[in-house]
């Protein structure tokens, strides 16, 4: 699934490839892409112009000239690309956008989880996710007081903590095993229990490794493109994820891959231990 990197990679490209643009069309051959009416949603876009994209979390919002916002998810393998007028459709291309200029704006998602709504401008965050969605990584929105805060009120791992949403935006799998390996917490330490450095090194890192991974464009796994087509360079940068049975770049221990709440998670056994207090009987 694109985390913020890579979603903030393709708003990006978009900029480049559809802001500005007049849409003179729409085909839709997967009507579920689309929350709501589909023929509502053509009729409300058709004849408008893409001022801008921007993005909130892992959202996407398009804003049109009408002031509607259509937001749009990825979820997990959803793709935009620009291509001439009446270019190749395969059968993962479930939306075409067609400009005034000779270009269309494709979009492609193999899995089909991706999601499209439109709102009016300005009402956006009244909707879905973005309803409750945490501050943006960065060190504007995202301060250590407001960080020890929700994590004295957790009940939960740290781990699934920090991959939900309304804690802070952005983070997935990926960045979430690279900033715990970075800040040496034990990916099922008990989210309250993390110590006033643990928080601070957590929220460094954080903000470090998403601007990080912004700046290389994001992380290639699977089929992620930004909407140039371009892979991602971060992937040659990762120390956690991805690499259990190698050795830990920082001490040479093997990482270890386990599942902590359903998700794949990999660690460094020595640099990230359990704290004693919270070690279970049976696994001393
Ligand atoms: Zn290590």
């Amino acid at each position: 699934m694109p985390e913020l990197p890579e979603v903030e990679t393709v708003r990006r490209g978009l900029m480049k490839i559809a802001k500005g643009r007049q849409i003179r069309g729409i085909d839709v051959y997967y009507g579920k892409i689309i929350r709501g009416d589909v023929e509502k949603f053509r009729q409300n876009l058709i004849g408008q112009t893409i001022l801008r994209i921007d993005r909130r979390g892992k959202y996407l919002l398009f804003r049109f000239s009408n002031d509607l916002t259509m937001i749009s998810h990825l979820r997990m393998e959803g793709q935009y690309f620009s291509q001439p007028e009446g270019g190749p459709i395969d059968k993962h291309t479930h939306v075409v956008f067609h400009f005034t200029d000779g270009t269309e704006l494709c979009y492609h998602d193999t899995r089909k989880f991706g999601r499209m709504r439109l709102v009016p401008t300005g009402t956006e965050m009244q909707v879905g996710g973005l309803k409750t969605i945490g501050p943006e990584p960065t060190s504007e929105d995202f301060t250590v007081d407001y960080f020890t805060k929700i994590l004295h009120k957790s009940r939960g791992k740290i781990k699934p903590f920090l991959l939900n949403q309304r804690h802070v935006a952005g983070l997935g799998n990926i960045y979430c095993d690279e900033v715990l390996w970075q800040s040496r917490i034990n990916p099922e330490q008990a989210a309250n229990s993390l110590s006033a450095e643990q928080i601070q090194a957590l929220h460094d890192n954080i903000i470090k490794e998403i601007a990080t991974a912004t700046k290389y464009k994001g992380t290639t796994v699977h089929t992620f493109k930004n909407a140039l087509g371009d892979a991602g360079g971060f992937q040659d940068h990762l120390e956690a994820y991805g690499r259990s049975g190698e050795k830990c770049p920082r001490c040479g221990t093997k990482m270890v891959k386990i599942k902590v709440a359903e998700r794949g998670t990999t660690f460094c056994p020595h640099c990230q231990p359990m704290p004693d207090d919270q070690v279970l009987p049976e696994d001393k």
